[in-house]
């Protein structure tokens, strides 16, 4: 190219905007950190909560850490991929979300150290990828074995995820409920415990208080009987379940129609009566005693239904449809000339009883699957769903303990064995590494040293104590956040799942990985600074 006919070359759309380099590596650490620091103060039982209000007003208030990033609506990418490490544990486990990305934050916040003592990011990642890899076997050794009978620890690692949270105050009763939810829909094949989650549903109903949640094995339907005339309880019931309106559709276009004689009129309305009965005859004639409607069921189709003695409930939930499905074995039908005896479910009762002030349909004996439904009460909305919150943890944490067959004491317990053990494994290597795995054993610390700083205590003092209890060989010496000293946390009934741990681990350490590895961020034209959402590139 001869000189002074130098063009610009643009490989980039106008606007687009490009960091690269440290810089790059710079903003995304920080957009990370960020994200972790929002989060850290709500861990613990001492952990604070926050208040989320979105753009329409409504608020949430909670301590749990997936709903809080979730609700955020953060839209930076590397601070997007820590909320994915939340959104895995919460798939993987249903706890641990802050834990896991606490942890991510603290392993970014450390490689940010090496990065400065000219350390290549490839180098850290190798170093952290060995790190990982060690941390997962030094926590199955430390693991301690369970099993479906031992209740009372099931009981204990229950508490311990409800502990901090608004189901605090009656958590014995919530734990018992929550672990007879689990033992209810547990079936083993070949000595193989296996857990559906979605078997247990978790409904809330505001008006009472959080004491008075129940457990009922089978499903309850958050939908009463369309019609009064309706028979209140249906034994040995056949079920059909039916996603389409018993209606008659509404044209689409506005028809009009010229009536002359009046008694035209009369017949237009006995035609439509004539084809919802016809409707109602189809339902009959499958044999059904009760019919789940997921949409509407006009007037006089509910009457035609009491009058042949047929419980019928309309505008179902869809999940409650699947539920129903799994169930009672039943098909969900669109066409109504599809329905026959085939497609229904059986269930050996179904009941419509109050619940505070409004009518529920409880489903229960059913054959297929043991479905269990945990019914959450509280004072009112807020209280309820911070409440379904911890539960939802407790029950992903009592089932993630039976499927692996391990867990842990906790408390900060775990964290200060892993950076001891991990520390002595980096001094079996040599070289750069050797730096990467002692920045993933400091980075364990940030558990600890965060429960003691949520709950006031100074965290140094809390650490040295820590890990003086640590070399003396108590692997299960935590943090008593009420005394402010340490305690044996396993003693102290303070149990969590192992999977909690490794999951939290290894989602933490591959985020960091992948976010060290970025040395270049191309963004498209316009999409610096205030994003509309849904715009972002996929990453
Ligand atoms: P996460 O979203 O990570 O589950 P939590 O707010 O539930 O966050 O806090 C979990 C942490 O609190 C774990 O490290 C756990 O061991 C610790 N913890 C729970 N109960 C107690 C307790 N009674 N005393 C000390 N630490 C506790
Ligand atoms: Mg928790």
């Amino acid at each position: 190219m001869s000189k002074g006919n130098m063009q610009p070359i643009f490989i980039l759309p106008e606007g687009s905007q490009r960091t690269f380099g440290r810089e790059a590596q710079r903003n995304n650490i920080m957009a990370a950190k960020l994200v972790a620091e929002t989060v850290r103060t709500t861990l613990g039982p001492k952990g604070m909560d926050k208040m989320i209000v979105d753009a329409l007003g409504d608020i949430t208030i909670t301590n749990d850490g997936v709903t809080i990033l979730q609700e955020m609506q953060i839209e930076h990418p590397a601070a997007k991929m820590i909320v994915e490490v939340a959104k895995t544990q919460e798939d993987e486990v249903g706890d641990g979300t802050t834990t896991a990305v606490v942890i991510a934050g603290e392993l970014l916040k450390n490689a940010e150290r090496l990065l400065e003592q000219d350390i290549h990011p490839t180098v850290i990642a190798r170093g952290y990828r060995m790190a990982e890899a060690k941390a997962q076997e030094i926590l199955l050794k430390m693991a301690e074995n369970i099993g479906e009978k031992d209740d009372d620890a099931l009981r204990k690692i229950a508490m311990t995820a409800m502990t901090g949270k608004g189901a605090e105050a009656s958590k014995e009763k919530l734990a018992d409920i929550t672990v007879r939810a689990v033992k209810h829909v547990l079936i083993k094949i070949n000595d193989k415990i296996e857990i559906d989650s979605n078997d247990i549903k978790i409904e809330k109903k505001v008006g009472a208080s959080v004491e008075q949640s129940e457990l009922i094995e089978g499903i309850a339907v958050d939908k009463e009987r369309v019609h009064s005339a309706m028979p209140k309880m249906v034994r040995n019931a056949k079920i059909a379940l039916v996603d389409s309106a018993l209606e008659i559709k509404n044209t689409e276009i506005d028809a009009k129609i010229q009536i002359t004689d009046p008694n035209q009129m009369q017949a237009f309305l006995d035609m439509e009566e004539k084809m919802l009965k016809g409707m109602v005859d189809k339902v009959e004639k499958s044999g059904a005693s009760v019919i789940f409607c997921q949409k509407g069921i006009d007037d006089m189709a509910q009457y035609y239904l009491s009058k042949k003695g047929i419980y019928a409930c309309r505008r179902v939930k869809k999940s409650d449809m699947e539920g129903l499905a799994k169930a009672t074995g039943a098909k969900i039908v669109t066409n109504l000339d599809d329905l026959s005896a085939s497609e229904l479910g059986t269930a050996g009762l179904i009941e419509e009883r109050k619940v505070g002030d409004e009518d529920m349909t409880f489903v229960s004996e059913c054959k297929k699957a043991k479905t269990v439904t945990i019914l959450i009460r509280g004072g009112t909305e807020h209280v309820a769903d911070e409440v379904k919150r911890a539960i939802t943890d407790a029950v992903g944490d009592v089932i993630a303990s039976l499927k692996v067959g391990k867990i842990v004491a906790g408390a900060g317990a775990p964290e200060i064995e892993l950076a001891r053990e991990l520390r002595k494994f980096s001094n079996t290597l040599s070289g750069r590494e050797q730096l990467a795995v002692m920045a993933f054993a400091d980075s364990m610390e940030i558990i600890p040293r965060t429960l003691a700083e949520n709950a006031g205590l100074d965290p140094i003092d809390m650490l040295t104590a820590l890990k003086n209890a640590h070399d003396k060989g108590e692997k299960w010496a935590g943090i008593d956040v009420f005394k402010g000293k340490p305690m044996d946390a396993w003693k102290a009934g303070v149990i969590e799942p192992l999977k909690i741990k490794t999951q939290a681990i290894s989602s933490a350490s591959e985020a960091a990985v992948m976010i060290l590895r970025i040395d270049d961020v191309i963004a498209g034209s316009g999409k610096s600074g205030g994003m509309p959402p849904g715009q972002m590139p996929e990453m």
